[in-house]
């Protein structure tokens, strides 16, 4: 198999002997002071890096230019994300699942987990519970399971998430993490609204790929490797990728995601949407000590702003699976996008106290989505719960475009304020109500155009007479 990021064929695009060569190279140039110095440059004009020029980055050992990652890695975050950060909280519909993957809860021979799937009075409470915290955002997860959870079912779940209206509450962007499937099927969930397809490919390596995912459909490397070209086929042009950091080697998880990131912008025109980058956590019976690769925190923060660097434009995910103090760290380096308040279990939102029966990974961060909010604000972030992109039809490389132009900018900023103030009406403590209000005065200034500045401050004087949803 050769090396080609045009072919459609996973094992060529993304290849096993171009990564390993991509990791020799990027050990043997760890210390080549000048070659890092030259990439760093290169890195400086935000045009993105190849998977070569970043592992090189990632690879490194010198402390000044390590330094030197992190500062630009922070510089590009500030350059095209500002400080806002966009909220989502993930929802769980059914852990049936035919699949046998090592990591996962869920796995078909775990006969300790109680299974379960919502029905959509349930779909409805859980939409309603997670209206009242303040989402409007949500990603909906479901095992693979052709006869619990066919396609049928996930749509109706779709119809139903979208259709609810508590109070002021709406959900008005749903992403789907369901697993791979059919051209038509994408094309059925592309009709049903939804926001990004997200699929983690777990690992690029197709040896351990098959070892950790022993029996199921989701055994075949290709089927899920090349899902993401099949989605995009059926008319999703925004599709969320991620490996999970700790299955594998992760410098060479490291080179396999961009590699895929760059397939897809070599055949489809556009890369992925976001880049998630979650690590194996403690489940049921899972114990992440049985990998062997597991990665520290220094390392984990080194990726981010290496991913950071190298596609400046791929929104960047961090889920609750991570402590605050990692998130803390994390978010300044790279991420836009974090789920708060957070429940992984199957029904989750309706109970008092957090059921950890059916929980597909143990929550590090168990603030809730309130106290979230408060956190980033004093952290001097704004929080956003902005879906307006694929709404106003700014998806894939129209999405990409404006991105690249800066112009998203002037979008992103008055979306994040008026969002935010409908939190503050609708949902918010006290507390939090006072910061936010401090924050929206203080960054209304920010806002380029006076003309924008004025409409926002006419739109947050209609928020708080009733109206909803205002967006660029
Ligand atoms: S990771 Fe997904 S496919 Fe694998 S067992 Fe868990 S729910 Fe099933
Ligand atoms: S305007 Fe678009 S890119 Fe910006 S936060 Fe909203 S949805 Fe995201």
């Amino acid at each position: 198999m050769k090396y080609d990021r045009n072919s459609l064929k996973a094992e060529e695009f993304i290849n096993d002997e171009e990564i390993n060569d991509t990791v020799r190279y990027a050990n043997e140039h760890k210390d080549d002071l000048e070659l890092i110095d030259k990439i760093l440059e290169k890195a400086k004009k935000r045009k993105g890096l190849d998977h070569r020029d970043a592992s090189v980055l990632l690879a490194c050992t010198d402390a000044s230019r390590i330094r030197k990652i992190y500062d630009l890695a922070e510089q590009i975050k500030k350059d095209f994300y500002g400080n806002r950060i966009v909220l989502f909280a993930p929802l769980y519909l059914s852990n049936y699942c035919v699949n046998g993957c090592l990591y996962c809860p869920y796995h078909i021979k775990n006969k300790n987990i109680p299974r379960k799937k919502l029905t959509q009075e349930e779909v409805a409470k859980e939409v309603i519970a997670l209206q009242d915290m303040g989402h409007k955002r949500l990603a909906i997860e479901a095992g693979e399971d052709p006869v619990n959870n066919p396609i049928e079912y996930i749509l109706e779940c779709i119809d139903t998430i979208y259709s609810i209206r508590h109070k002021n509450g709406a959900i008005r962007r749903v992403n789907v993490n369901i697993a791979a499937t059919t051209v038509d099927d994408y094309r059925k969930l592309k009709d049903a609204g939804i926001g990004t397809y997200i699929l983690f490919q777990e690992t690029y390596n197709k040896t351990e790929y098959e070892r950790l995912h022993p029996t199921g459909p989701k055994h075949d490397y290709a089927w899920h490797t090349e899902a993401m070209d099949r989605a995009m086929d059926g008319g999703i042009d925004d599709v969320g990728i991620g490996v999970l950091f700790g299955l594998d080697n992760y410098s060479y998880e490291f080179a396999g995601l961009l590699m895929h990131a760059e397939h897809l912008e070599a055949v489809h025109g556009v890369g992925p949407h976001t880049i998630s980058v979650p690590r194996v956590k403690r489940a049921d019976d899972i114990d992440p000590d049985d990998f062997d690769n597991s990665l520290d925190d220094e390392m984990f923060c080194r990726i981010a702003a290496c991913i950071r660097i190298a596609v400046p434009y791929t929104g960047m995910i961090i889920s609750t699976r991570e402590t605050p103090e990692v998130r803390e760290k994390i978010i300044r380096l790279g991420v836009s996008q974090i789920s708060g308040g957070s429940r992984t279990s199957v029904g989750g939102y309706c109970e008092e106290e957090r059921p950890h029966d059916t929980e597909q990974f143990d929550v590090s961060d168990n603030r809730t989505l309130d106290e979230v909010v408060n956190w980033l604000m004093r952290a001097g972030y704004i929080p956003s719960f902005c879906t307006a992109c694929y709404r106003e039809g700014r998806t894939g490389d129209r999405f990409m475009e404006l991105c690249k132009s800066g112009q998203i900018q002037n979008c992103c900023h008055p979306n994040a304020l008026m969002t935010l103030k409908e939190f503050l009406l609708d949902y918010a403590s006290e507390d939090t109500v006072r910061l936010g209000d401090e924050v929206i005065e203080r960054e209304i200034g920010n806002i380029p155009s006076s003309k924008v500045q004025d409409i926002v401050r006419d739109r947050l004087t209609r928020i708080v007479e009733g109206d909803r949803d205002f967006r660029f």
